[in-house]
């Protein structure tokens, strides 16, 4: 890859400008990655302190007038190349945002946030939603203030939808589980009845070293052909990935001491968020439209690794021979025992701990959920015995504990409303991938049996990484795939995999 993306004298001049704010990022970004890792407890006020500052800096070089005529100029001209047009596409949209939500409101938020995740640790610890739930009425208020800023058409909801999917809206999410949710529950209640997919698994309690898995993360990633000269694995407690620039992504993972997989498979998860990131054009470094296209568009990518590569028959071929040098158990075991053992199903209250039959399921009850607190339609002293009647009619189990209930995630606590969407959205691009990897080249098993994980790096890096965020999502996932989102696919996964055996 070679010669300059960008030409145009206006834009470059935007992105030579935009380079300081891109240097905050990172910063920020590193600062980030410390407070999730190695920071002393301690030190967490001095630097809550310190990125707020930077927030503000970054707000104020955002909005110099200079910068937002020149973006404005922009927008103007005839001409562009797409990544072009994308620099003047995704500034204009944050500095569209930063103009409409006055900074008073960004201070409001960010400190209510603040409180209301000190108080949802609180309440969770106690099990008691009390506690939480005057701050989560502050932050649906807020939510919804934040709605009429931003403005929106039809329900306020789509104006926080498009916050983390740049051109969601609420009648996309509700064509993905009309046609998902209906689709699922039959895929469910055949494994539940055939039993081939267990419940649950003997090696769910077996103990392990953490020395031992941490021996076997290392080979996981090194079967993936992971750069270690461009990427780290570190421990946090809850894992997740930040990409510095396209030579420095980083991700973590955490040891419970029990339940093998799990380590294993949020590694495998957090490895193709990496990816992402880590196959973008380097001619994108250091300009608005390096990063991901959007989350949804992300979580495809660890979704697709995870599940659709990594529960697969053929990767727990690959699997059990590293595994076979680390843990006694499983070397007596065969590689089909271990393909059970990943793919457990049962319903349960946890979305974290879902399989990929019942999670979209734990996705759908809080989008509607949201949907109905920001109309006003649901009052948030309602919410528990509301999550727990829908819980009960969507999978049949009823949380006994607000912990198991309606204090599990952290997402509200932060103010992110309009974010779980998102999630299911990665799983239906991640099915919709598979079946065009199966037409342009062969099926994923097979590449995963034959070794062929380079060439599945190269598709996904010719049509999706190395585009950044050039396109916006919808764009992008029908430039890449041919189609628009397409839930079906998804569906016809889930029945080739779980009704039909071993997919
Ligand atoms: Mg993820």
């Amino acid at each position: 890859m070679t010669g300059p993306l960008i030409e145009n004298p206006v834009v470059r001049e935007i992105v030579e400008k935009y380079r300081v704010l891109w240097a905050l990022g990172h910063a920020m970004g590193l600062m980030g990655w410390d407070s999730q890792t190695y920071m002393p407890r301690a030190g967490n006020e001095e630097r809550g302190l310190a990125r707020a500052e930077l927030s503000v800096l970054s707000r104020q070089l955002l909005l110099r007038p200079e910068f937002v005529e020149l973006v404005e100029r922009a927008r103007g001209l005839e001409g562009l190349n797409d990544v072009e047009r994308g620099v003047v596409r995704v500034l204009w949209r944050e500095i569209d945002r930063a103009r409409k939500v006055p900074p008073e409101f960004v201070y409001e938020m960010a400190k209510t946030a603040q409180e209301a995740n000190m108080a949802w640790r609180e309440a969770r610890e106690k099990d008691d939603f009390e506690i939480f739930r005057p701050h989560l009425e502050k932050i649906v208020e807020l939510a919804r203030r934040l709605a009429e800023y931003l403005g929106y058409e039809e329900h306020p909801y789509n104006a926080l939808l498009d916050l983390y999917e740049e051109g969601l809206r609420i009648r996309d999410v509700d064509a993905v589980f009309d046609s998902i949710i209906p689709a699922s529950k039959r895929v469910l209640e055949r494994v539940l009845s055939e039993g081939y997919y267990p419940r649950h698994h003997p090696w769910e309690d077996e103990p392990y070293e953490r020395e031992a898995l941490e021996r076997v993360n290392r080979e996981v990633l090194d079967l993936l052909e992971y750069p270690w000269d461009r990427a780290r694995l570190d421990v946090s407690p809850h894992p997740f990935t930040i990409s510095l620039g396209v030579r420095d992504v980083r991700i973590t993972t955490r040891y419970e001491g029990v339940d093998f997989k799990r380590t294993i498979y949020s590694v495998v998860h957090e490895y193709g968020h990496a990816l992402y990131e880590l196959q973008q054009d380097e001619r994108l470094i250091a300009t608005p439209v390096v990063g991901g296209a959007s989350l949804g568009v992300h979580e495809s990518q660890s979704r697709f690794w995870e599940n659709i590569v990594g529960r697969s028959m053929a990767f727990a071929e690959r699997l059990k021979a590293i595994l076979d040098k680390h843990l006694d158990f499983v070397r007596e075991a065969s590689v089909e025992e271990l393909y059970r053992y990943v793919n457990t199903v049962r319903p349960s209250l946890i979305r974290v701990d879902a399989d990929e039959v019942t999670y979209n399921f734990h996705i759908y009850l809080r989008y509607q959920l949201e949907k109905q607190l920001i109309a006003g339609e649901l009052k948030v002293a309602d919410l528990p015995e509301v999550w727990a009647d829908m819980m009960e009619k969507l999978l049949g189990v009823r949380p006994r504990t607000h912990r198991e209930g309606v204090l599990q995630d952290i997402h509200w606590s932060y103010g992110s409303i309009g974010y779980f969407p998102t999630y299911t959205l990665g799983n239906v691009i991640a099915a919709q991938i598979r079946a065009r990897i199966a037409s342009e080249l062969a099926p994923v098993e097979e590449l995963v049996r034959e070794g062929r994980l380079a060439d599945l790096r190269a598709w996904l890096r010719e049509k999706i990484h190395v585009h950044g965020k050039t396109y916006p999502p919808k764009e992008l996932v029908e430039r890449a795939l041919g189609e628009p989102m397409n839930p079906e696919y998804f569906n016809r996964y889930l029945e080739e995999k779980y009704l039909r055996g071993k997919a």
